[in-house]
């Protein structure tokens, strides 16, 4: 979901997830200290989207909470960081800058309808060095 934060531009399933990812980005930005706890399971904001059931993520059909856990599973492991684990929201950003590019979300993100969009690649991409950005012309 980190990855999801950074990308978010106020659009999403439903009034209340939109609301829920808006209030905890605000809360992040406005304090990069406050903790992370890092989970592979459905999160807080995941409860406000019309997307989940008892039986996790049916954003893709039913078995679609595998892929989703398999999915931070992944991000995680990029990141060196495990789920139980609690990390500072700038630090996490500072992980996120220094492992994972904006091309990387085609493997990452895969079936995500909002991928294509590419605002969550060029957000990821932004919190690198403007040199080591892919656009950037020496
Ligand atoms: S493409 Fe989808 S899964 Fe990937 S970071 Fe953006 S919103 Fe999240």
């Amino acid at each position: 979901m980190a990855l999801c934060l950074l990308g978010f531009r106020g659009s999403g399933y439903s009034p209340g997830f939109v609301e829920a990812m808006a209030a905890v980005q605000a809360g992040f930005k406005a304090d990069p200290d406050q903790l992370v706890e890092l989970v592979d399971a459905p999160d807080p904001i995941c409860a406000a989207c019309p997307n989940l059931d008892d039986g996790g993520c049916t954003l893709g059909g039913p078995d679609h909470e595998a892929h989703m856990r398999a999915h931070d599973r992944d991000v995680l492991g990029r990141l060196g960081l495990a789920a139980g684990e609690a990390i500072p929201w700038g630090r996490l950003l500072e992980r996120i800058a220094g492992q994972i590019q904006g091309s990387d979300l085609d493997a990452i993100c895969t079936t995500c309808p909002w991928l294509p969009l590419g605002v969550c690649r060029a957000s990821v991409d932004d919190l690198r060095d403007p040199s080591e950005r892919p656009d950037h012309e020496a």
